[in-house]
């Protein structure tokens, strides 16, 4: 008994010098999606500028899966030592109500929080050269050929598929979704004609959309995007009930120690402050959160506030996993 106690004290004692010492090595930044896509894009732009204020390189590692729920159970299930973090977006607050059965992982328990990065809106596009020119002609060729079009998505609990779900909603329509690990490869086969249209956040498709290589049907936020001032909202087009914003926050395993925590929260408040991610965020369309809302209690509160907006809309929208 005594030399199990001992043993547990030095355990917590070494534990404690760790937390100390930390980062002493490469901190891995697991990304819930495909490479390539809006939320790898967040990741990596953060990570870089991470680095600095850690003192050690953050490494962008992408667990993709459809939903991405891989990503955040191995998160979950990750040594809690600060060397594997989380960034994940409104899926977080979403996916708990969108999956019937329960999930491997819990968004309130499993998780100590960091803090809160940026908001993106996502924009209505289709492929290059498809039909339909604006939202009102895309709105008729949904009705008039709803089972003959495609919606990409990165699968159930992903943004896309959340937006996707409020679009068809509001248009009257639902037309065959075709689900990726991520919005990247869906990009790749949008861009290749393979698929007719997707919702994706504007991390993604401003480049495409400045390049004119896709066609932009609409913003989902309430205002246009500073980015894309000559892309017309949704709602001023007469579309109502598609308003959907994303944010990410960053996120350790439940248990990772306080000191581990205040150090990563340092980190990131003062990789946001980096004038070089500022700028690449703002041609991006994201828009930072502010330094207050840069800490784990901010990200506990909107998480929690995410789940209760989202849980009504999505019942009442009968969409679920199973
Ligand atoms: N945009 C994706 C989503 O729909 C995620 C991604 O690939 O980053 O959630």
């Amino acid at each position: 008994m005594l030399k199990r106690l001992a043993l547990t004290v030095a355990t917590f004692a070494a534990m404690g010098v760790a937390a100390q010492d930390y980062p002493t090595r490469t901190v891995n930044m697991i990304v819930p999606y495909a490479a390539g896509g809006p939320t790898d894009t967040v990741a990596r732009v953060l990570a870089q500028a991470m680095t600095k204020p850690l003192g050690q390189t953050v490494v962008v590692e992408n667990k993709a899966s459809a939903g991405g729920l891989v990503g955040a159970e191995t998160v979950k299930n990750a040594k809690p030592d600060g060397y594997t973090i989380l960034i994940h977006h409104i899926g977080m607050a979403t996916t708990p109500t969108l999956y019937r059965q329960a999930l491997r992982f819990d968004p309130l328990k499993d998780f100590e929080y960091v803090g809160l990065v940026n908001e993106v809106p996502m924009t209505i596009i289709g492929k290059p050269g498809f039909q339909p020119k604006d939202l009102k002609e895309l709105t008729a060729y949904m009705k008039a050929n709803k089972d003959k079009m495609t919606y990409a998505n990165a699968g159930v609990g992903a943004a896309s598929h959340l937006c996707g779900l409020l679009f068809m909603q509001a248009v009257g329509v639902d037309v065959l979704t075709v689900p990726y690990k991520g919005t990247g490869p869906a990009m790749n086969d949008l861009l290749g004609g393979q698929v007719d249209i997707m919702c994706d956040q504007t991390t993604s498709t401003t480049g495409q959309i400045k390049g004119g290589k896709v066609r932009v049907y609409g913003v989902t936020s309430p205002k246009r995007v500073a980015a894309l001032p000559d892309v017309p909202t949704l709602d001023e087009q007469g579309l109502k009930g598609a308003d959907v914003g994303i944010w990410h926050g960053v996120y350790a395993p439940k248990g990772t120690p306080k000191p581990v925590i205040d150090k990563l929260v340092a980190a990131l408040q003062g990789a946001m402050k980096d004038a070089g991610l500022q700028t690449r965020f703002s041609e991006l369309g994201a828009v930072s959160y502010p330094a207050d809302k840069q800490t784990p209690a901010a990200l506990e509160a909107h998480l929690k506030a995410e789940i209760a907006k989202w849980r009504p809309i999505i019942q009442k929208a009968g969409v679920y996993a199973d």
